[in-house]
């Protein structure tokens, strides 16, 4: 049971509600997003309002995204401390981020949700985010090629944003206590490094080669060619035309080299 301002909530695993206790990690996402006055704030995520209670004090306004009304007592009690917090109740998968209009994102996300959240966030246009993430997944989105965390999560991040690993943060800052360690990561969006002729046909091209990251090029994009709606002995036929060394193995492209896979690829199959 989590008792804190005498109100009594037990906590729902299911949610991901491992709680921040530690006030160095929440002063260490704040000061990573360096928060003015003239900043508006996403937080996915209220729980019992730690992070939420910072980010008021330094942001001209947040906006929290709780899914669980059973944290209402916290909701109240922060909204009656600080007039330019809003509490949206639902699903953060299913708000409308572009109708908020904020500038930073700062949370300690729910786990369970890391990946769709981060692939919404990255659809979504704001200048920082500041995350708590399980360990792994943060190794996994800074991961530079040629490495084993190296993926299409890293490829999918690094295309859109410069990634910054801020610090590991232990089990014993959080109640309950989570299993594994977390660590809090910094985006800063900015244009795409490189241009993509189709970026749904960028992703179907990642989905197909990170589902074989330690075969060659050739054998990925073969063996997934469904992926990218495209016969087998067609995607052989353009593996032998374009001006590639599909021989290397996947883990090995940059995130630039994928992007001028996909270019090929995609002019080819638009054109022939
Ligand atoms: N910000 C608080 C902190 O740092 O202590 C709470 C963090 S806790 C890891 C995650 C919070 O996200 C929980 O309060 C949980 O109820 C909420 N949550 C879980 N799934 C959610 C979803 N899909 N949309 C919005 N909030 C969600």
């Amino acid at each position: 049971m989590n008792k804190k301002w005498g109100i009594t909530i037990k906590p729902s695993k299911k949610l991901g509600q491992c709680f921040l206790i530690d006030k160095n990690f929440v002063k260490k996402a704040v000061d990573a997003a360096n928060l003015t006055k003239d900043d508006v704030v996403l937080e996915i995520g209220l729980g019992r309002g730690i992070l939420t209670e910072e980010l008021a004090k330094n942001a001209k306004k947040v906006y929290v995204i709780e899914i669980d009304e059973k944290l209402r007592p916290y909701a109240e009690k922060i909204t009656r401390e600080y007039d330019n917090v809003d509490v949206i109740w639902g699903d953060a998968l299913k708000v409308n981020f572009d109708e908020l209009g904020f500038n930073k994102v700062v949370a300690n996300l729910p786990y369970q949700i890391s990946s769709p959240i981060t692939f919404k966030l990255l659809k979504t246009d704001f200048d920082v985010a500041v995350l708590m993430y399980q360990y792994e997944f943060a190794k996994r989105m800074v991961a530079k090629e040629g490495t084993k965390d190296y993926g299409r999560l890293s490829v999918a991040v690094q295309y859109k944003a410069d990634i910054e690993f801020i610090c590991k943060v232990p089990p014993s800052a959080f109640s309950p206590r989570p299993k594994v360690n977390s660590a809090i990561v910094k985006i800063v969006k900015r244009e795409p490094l490189f241009k993509v002729e189709d970026e749904e046909f960028f992703e179907n091209v990642l989905r197909a080669l990170f589902q074989h990251k330690n075969k060659t090029v050739r054998r990925a994009l073969i063996n997934s060619c469904h992926e990218l709606g495209v016969e087998r002995e067609k995607i052989k036929e353009i593996l032998e035309n374009i001006d590639f060394n599909v021989d290397e193995r996947v883990f090995k492209l940059s995130p630039k080299e994928i992007g001028n896979l996909s270019n090929l690829l995609y002019n080819h199959l638009r054109y022939k």
